[in-house]
């Protein structure tokens, strides 16, 4: 046999083998659950985005499916009902005050379009915040509606592993059932980091967890931290019209193009959020008259205080694996508690095999709603449908919800330098003005897109990015174009859709490498 034959025939042999393996582990399975030894085919702990998709996509299937979601207050003893983060203490809340705030603007804006708006305007935290909880609360009603429409047993229970196959579930009077499983996938997500070295920080900030729920308005608030939550929540406090200032010990956006992630800060910085760089909280303080006296060092350990109504703390999440004794049952975790996953091939498989792990939880994943949606659904076909469908966690669109929204879809241009060198990539952008920023005279110096492709015609497109208005709404479709391998070709010669953002995407044509002016002018 010819080398180039014999590779075939063991790549083959080997594909081969795998589908007869996957179609033996889902008969195994089958016939283990037809046999009814357990009492469920799938238990899931955690009812957030990821476990309230995977238990329903389950039961659609057929299976004997239970969901475990319980929260714990937090220290300041907020709390919530079904549906995990994204619906109670995440996406959802933060978008819509994010829209209170570009309400907000679009109100200034009004004068100039000729509406006759009184001299100051102001928002009425108490109001947006019922009508928000309000939503809230349908949503959480919804949610239990579905798992009982789709026969799947909900339990407000905190779960833990008794073993490998048996979960015990206590509710909030401390009453426990034993529920046992062939399956079980957790989804437990993260909740927000309190770091505990800091004097007073504990005791006095507040986190994302508390801020949508918050009984009065936040007031002065200096938020510690400089990725998506610090930003995007100081960019709707200062747009209600709170005096905001965010702390950032290093740089912000981290994990995002740099000079997309300057551009968002400086907008901020012009639209009145104030930003203490290289800064570190020494010792948080509250004062006889009830305000925050927080102390702090910059870089070369100078130190100053400031007072604030609010101190929210940003500084990241940790998952919420303690409890759930999976190191005990065998399950490895990574150092900070979060499940690893890629076992026998399989993203989001434990070490211990009938174990999952989806959503915030895996270990090296994106911390995003809905890629904890789609690693669930697929999941739950593998499982019971006999899918070998898995989650491509490669370019996952995102959008950080700031004052000037940023969204992205691939890569960084600090990542393709390094990935593909230099040379060999072409980078072309653009600053636009958007109409709407047009007639009230908006500054429009950060709105900028920024294209990154293989070089030549058909190199294929690396990474998206776009800072401005409705940029959420913008990126979802090109990373439609991204995931079906779109190249520089096809990407400048679609049409445009006239008036819009969007169309400078495809007008996009003058490369950084050329020096060029990218100013857009005229149509
Ligand atoms: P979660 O939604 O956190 O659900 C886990 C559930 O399990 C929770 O209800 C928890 O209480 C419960 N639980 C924990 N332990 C147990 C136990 N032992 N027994 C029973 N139940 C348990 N993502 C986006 O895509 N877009 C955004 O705009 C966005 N904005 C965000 C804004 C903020 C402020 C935050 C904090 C997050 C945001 N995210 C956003 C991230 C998104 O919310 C998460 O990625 C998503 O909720 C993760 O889903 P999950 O199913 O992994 O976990
Ligand atoms: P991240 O883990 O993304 O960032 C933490 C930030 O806190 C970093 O800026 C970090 O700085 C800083 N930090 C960490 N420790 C300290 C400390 N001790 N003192 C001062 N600063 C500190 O966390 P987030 O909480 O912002 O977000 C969590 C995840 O939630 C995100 O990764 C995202 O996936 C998801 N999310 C998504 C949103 C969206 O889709 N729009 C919105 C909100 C959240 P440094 O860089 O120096 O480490």
């Amino acid at each position: 046999m010819s080398a180039p034959m014999a590779i075939r025939y063991r790549k083959h042999h080997r594909l081969f083998s795998q589908n007869i393996l996957h179609k033996c582990r889902h008969l195994l399975r089958y016939l283990s659950s037809s046999h009814g030894k357990r009492d469920y085919d799938l238990v899931v702990i955690g009812g957030g985005s990821g476990g309230l998709a995977c238990s329903k996509e389950a039961a659609q299937l057929g299976k004997r499916v239970a969901v475990l979601d319980y929260v714990n207050p937090s220290p300041h003893g907020t709390q919530w009902g079904l549906g995990g983060t994204c619906v109670n203490v995440g996406c959802i809340p933060k978008k819509l005050m994010h829209q209170a705030a570009l309400l907000g603007h679009l109100i200034e804006d009004s004068r100039s379009y000729g509406w006759d708006v009184p001299e100051s305007v102001n928002n009425d935290w108490q109001k947006m915040c019922g009508a928000i909880q309000n939503y809230i609360k349908s949503l959480n009603w919804g949610h239990r509606v579905q798992l009982k429409d789709k026969n799947v047993e909900y339990l407000n229970a905190l779960g833990s592993f008794a073993d490998p196959h048996t979960i015990r579930a206590v509710d909030a009077k401390g009453q426990e059932r034993v529920l046992t499983t062939e399956n079980a996938v957790v989804a437990v997500g993260c909740r927000p980091l309190l770091p505990s070295q800091i004097p007073g920080m504990a005791e006095h900030a507040v986190t994302s967890d508390d801020l949508f729920w918050m009984k009065n308005s936040p007031g002065k608030t200096l938020v510690i931290g400089g990725s998506y939550i610090a930003l995007e929540s100081a960019g709707f406090l200062t747009g209600l019209g709170f005096d905001t200032t965010v702390m950032v010990r290093s740089i912000c956006l981290r994990m995002f193009d740099q000079q997309m992630a300057h551009l968002v800060t400086d907008y901020m910085e012009n639209s009145g959020t104030r930003f203490l760089k290289q800064c570190v909280p020494v010792r948080v303080e509250k004062n006889g008259d009830g305000k925050l006296e927080v102390q702090y060092q910059d870089a070369n350990g100078n130190k100053d205080k400031e007072t604030f109504d609010t101190v929210l703390l940003a500084v990241g999440r940790s998952p919420v694996t303690k409890q759930l004794n999976l190191s005990q049952i065998g399950v490895d975790l990574d150092d900070v508690g979060k499940v690893i996953g890629d076992y026998d091939g399989d993203h989001e498989r434990s070490s211990v095999s009938h174990i999952y792990a989806i959503g915030d939880v895996l270990h090296g994943r994106p911390e995003l709603t809905p890629v904890a949606i789609k690693a669930g659904k697929l999941l739950a076909h593998r499982l019971f449908g006999g899918s070998q469908v898995h989650m491509d966690y490669d370019k996952v669109p995102t959008t950080v919800f700031t004052p000037l929204e940023y969204g992205v879809v691939g890569i960084s241009e600090e990542t393709a330098n390094v990935t593909f060198g230099d040379s060999n990539i072409e980078v072309y952008h653009a600053f636009y003005v958007p109409l709407e920023f047009a007639i009230p005279g908006r500054d429009a110096t950060q709105c900028y897109i920024k294209v990154i492709c293989e070089k030549g015609d058909d190199g294929r497109v690396l990474g998206i990015h776009l800072t401005g208005p409705n940029a959420g709404e913008i990126i979802q479709g090109f990373s439609v174009a991204i995931t079906c391998g779109a190249t520089w070709r096809q990407l400048s010669s679609s049409i445009g859709i006239h008036p819009t953002t969007a169309e400078e995407l495809v007008k996009i044509h003058i490369t950084k490498r050329s020096g060029k002016d990218p100013t857009v002018t005229g149509c």
